[in-house]
């Protein structure tokens, strides 16, 4: 089994969910005791908001590359950035190390190919829904279009993730925001809807929308196990 190597703290709440998944995979697949092998580095999550609020993307970019590179000379084989939203340094963090990056639109995009579909709705922080790094990539890449809610319910979605999920405050009136943003993008035409924040499970799930939902966090962790599995070249 190769040892992956989490960037995490991007909230730790959902890095504590990477942390649970990746070991319940091992675990599925291979049985017994069987566990993932796994380096973290968890960030002070304060810190990355400072840089968000300021535009600062190259301290950002330069503490995530001082974090892989510590990976990297840890033992890791592959790299995770355990968050969409910091995804948008990933190309950066990528040419400063030698070992693979998992890319979470590229890990979202093989599942929504899997199941057939080519528009999706996509929800996350402004950035990860506005900037393009997310729909850009799935588009160009992938050719999968991406829709996204109207700028006051961005706005709010956005509040919802760093003022409560990111803290790990869920509250009702937010899922029933949220689910009227996914109603919105359905009735658009999208036929699934991208979690892209990895926080966002824990507001909604699968049981509570219609049209197939893309959890990226899932999907990011269980295609680390995958990566970590691959038989040996
Ligand atoms: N975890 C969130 C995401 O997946 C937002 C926090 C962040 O800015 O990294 O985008």
């Amino acid at each position: 089994m190769k040892t992956a190597g989490l960037i995490g703290g991007m909230s730790w709440e959902s890095t504590a969910s990477y942390y649970r998944i990746m070991n319940e995979e091992v675990h599925n697949r291979l049985g017994g005791l069987n566990s993932a092998k796994l380096i973290m580095y968890s960030v002070n999550f304060a810190e990355f908001d400072a840089f968000m609020a300021k535009g600062d993307w190259d301290s950002a970019a330069s503490t995530l590359i001082d974090a892989a590179k510590r990976l990297e000379t840890g033992g890791a084989d592959f790299v995770m950035i355990c968050t969409n939203t910091m995804h948008k340094v990933a190309p950066e963090v990528q040419a400063a190390v030698c070992i693979p990056l998992i890319h979470i639109a590229d890990a979202t995009a093989a599942a929504i190919r899997t199941a057939g579909v080519k528009k999706v709705g996509l929800l996350g922080t402004t950035f990860t829904m506005e900037d393009d790094f997310m729909t850009g990539r799935l588009k160009t890449l992938h050719g999968i279009e991406a829709l996204v809610p109207d700028k006051p319910e961005r706005d709010e979605l956005h509040r919802i993730i760093f003022s409560e999920l990111c803290q790990g405050i869920v509250k009702p009136d937010s899922k029933t925001a949220l689910l009227s943003m996914i109603k919105d993008l359905e009735d658009k035409g999208a036929e699934g809807i991208i979690l892209g924040c990895t926080e966002l499970p824990m507001l909604v799930t699968q049981d509570d929308i219609k049209t197939q939902l893309f959890d990226t966090t899932r999907i990011h962790a269980v295609k680390a196990v995958d990566v970590a599995l691959e038989p040996a070249p």
